[in-house]
């Protein structure tokens, strides 16, 4: 234990890593970072700064310029405060009351069987080791440190409007070393609701459940463009097909779990004549291998299988209801919409046919449509909306949150391209991403602000096998007080 302690202890740049090491000791799941944010603001005001929390729970610090640099312009360092809290089978940790284990492997620092919260314990403590450096001569600093963005960026959207006074924003929230990330996706969420009506099951019908599984799923931000099959889609499919040629009755429809994920598995509870079950199976076997085919090495593990269900089902949806419901469900867009025409490889615009639950009469469809142009979010939610009317849908609309549109020209892409370049003598790559980032939702409150994001290499973040790289932490060090010099 000891020797942990000393391995831990000697890590550089020490005052970051003294800063991270403290935070992980304090639980910090989203909604629960009070005790966090406020050793935040206990340490910035020992070091002499000015301290303000906002009503959302925001820490807001500001710090003088480094003498000589008063004329600089004022720039914001973000992060967030908060940590995604998942641990592996079997690890006894109660993420309310239980410090963060930190072990260190070779270059790596992880944590025993829970998320480390590197994801942006490092953000965070980069920020408060550049309020404690004597060394960096910066100009006017802000530090915002936000709370709640793992759950919905909660704490970025109750910031109020013209809060700071930078001209300039680094986002510590980024995860991977020599890239700089100029751009994300905004995002808006909406419900697809319907009444149908139900009757009574044919006498003499049996009951089973067809089964979509197998698929990879993924995050709707990161892996829409990764050819990964969508188990709603699937199931759908096999519905339109299958239900007039056997004589399917649909009595329920369920699938996905999580907004912001690919559904990985779906089901459909239906009654037919048992004797055309083996037909049934055998077909679902040929729409298997189908799928197969046509997602090859991007989701080789699709099946669909047919099961006898368990209980009696009493009702089922009215024929012309429940072909209106797969009928949305096969045609509502889903996937890729357009790709940007700035950044090569950049999804712009993308739709996630996320849930599908039907029970007491009711249907609803979870939908999160993605784009880093406004415009075009709700050009998606339209197209959304015509669809309902024309299956008798009724589409309730998210509020949203803003995107950030790449600028690879700003000058302040330029300046900390040229920095890195100068440092480490070799080219910053530029990029962006289609998930969401708190600088959409600071940007718009701000305008005029000009932010990137950037940060050392992690890797499996939101799991319990996030891992940090020591050596990329130096690095991004340097990097950080190298831009805010030459800002
Ligand atoms: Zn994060």
């Amino acid at each position: 234990m000891r020797a942990v302690e000393n391995a831990l202890e000697s890590l550089e740049p020490q005052p970051l890593w003294r800063f991270f090491l403290e935070l992980s000791r304090i639980p910090r799941g989203s909604g629960n970072e009070a005790a966090a944010a406020a050793w935040v603001a206990d340490q910035a005001r020992a070091m002499g700064c000015a301290v303000s929390l906002d009503a959302a729970g925001n820490v807001l610090i500001r710090k003088p310029a480094a003498p000589g640099r008063e004329a600089a312009p004022a720039t914001a360092l973000q992060a967030h405060v908060d940590m995604v809290c998942e641990k592996n089978e079997g690890t006894v940790h109660d993420f309310l009351t239980d410090p963060i284990e930190v072990v260190r492997e070779g270059d790596l620092l992880r944590a025993r069987g829970t998320t480390l919260g590197a994801d942006d314990g490092i953000g965070v403590a980069a920020a408060l080791a550049v309020l404690a450096s004597r060394d960096i001569r910066h100009g006017p600093l802000e530090v915002l440190i936000t709370v709640d963005e793992e759950m919905g960026l909660v704490g970025a959207k109750g910031l109020q409007p013209g809060t700071l006074r930078a001209g300039y924003l680094l986002n510590l929230d980024s995860g991977s070393a020599g890239f700089l990330t100029i751009g994300c996706s905004g995002g808006l969420d909406s419900d697809a609701v319907r009444r149908v009506r139900m009757r009574p099951a044919r006498p003499g019908s049996a009951a089973f459940r067809i089964k979509v599984a197998g698929l990879k799923g993924g995050h709707s931000g990161g892996a829409i463009n990764q050819g990964r099959g969508n188990a709603i889609k699937v199931l759908a499919r096999a519905l339109w097909v299958l239900a007039p040629a056997f004589g399917l009755e649909l009595a329920a429809i369920e699938g996905g779990d999580k907004r912001n994920a690919i559904p990985r598995e779906a089901a459909a509870l239906v009654l037919l004549d048992p004797g055309r079950a083996p037909g049934l199976r055998d077909a679902l076997g040929a729409l298997e291998t189908e799928w197969r085919e046509a997602f090859g090495s991007f989701d080789p593990g699709v099946t669909l299988v047919l099961e006898q269900a368990g209980a009696p089902v009493p009702e089922v949806m009215e024929p012309g209801d429940a072909r209106a419901v797969v009928n949305f469900l096969l045609a509502v867009p889903h996937g890729v919409v357009a790709d940007s025409p700035v950044i090569a490889g950049l999804v712009q615009t993308s739709s996630n046919l996320a849930t599908v639950a039907a029970g007491a009469g009711t249907v609803k469809v979870g939908l999160s449509h993605r784009s880093s142009v406004a415009s075009s979010k709700g050009a998606l939610a339209d197209r959304v909306q015509a669809l309902c009317e024309l299956a008798g849908f009724e589409l309730i609309r998210g509020v949203g949150y803003p995107g950030w549109q790449p600028e690879p020209d700003s000058p302040l892409v330029r300046l900390v391209s040229a920095v890195h370049e100068a440092v480490f003598a070799r080219p910053m790559r530029i990029r962006a991403t289609h998930g969401g980032l708190e600088c959409g939702i600071i940007g718009e409150g701000h305008p005029g602000l000009k932010m990137v994001s950037l940060g050392p290499d992690m890797w499996d973040i939101h799991t319990p096998d996030e891992r940090v790289s020591i050596s990329s932490v130096a690095e991004y060090w340097k990097l950080l007080g190298a831009v805010l010099e030459a800002l």
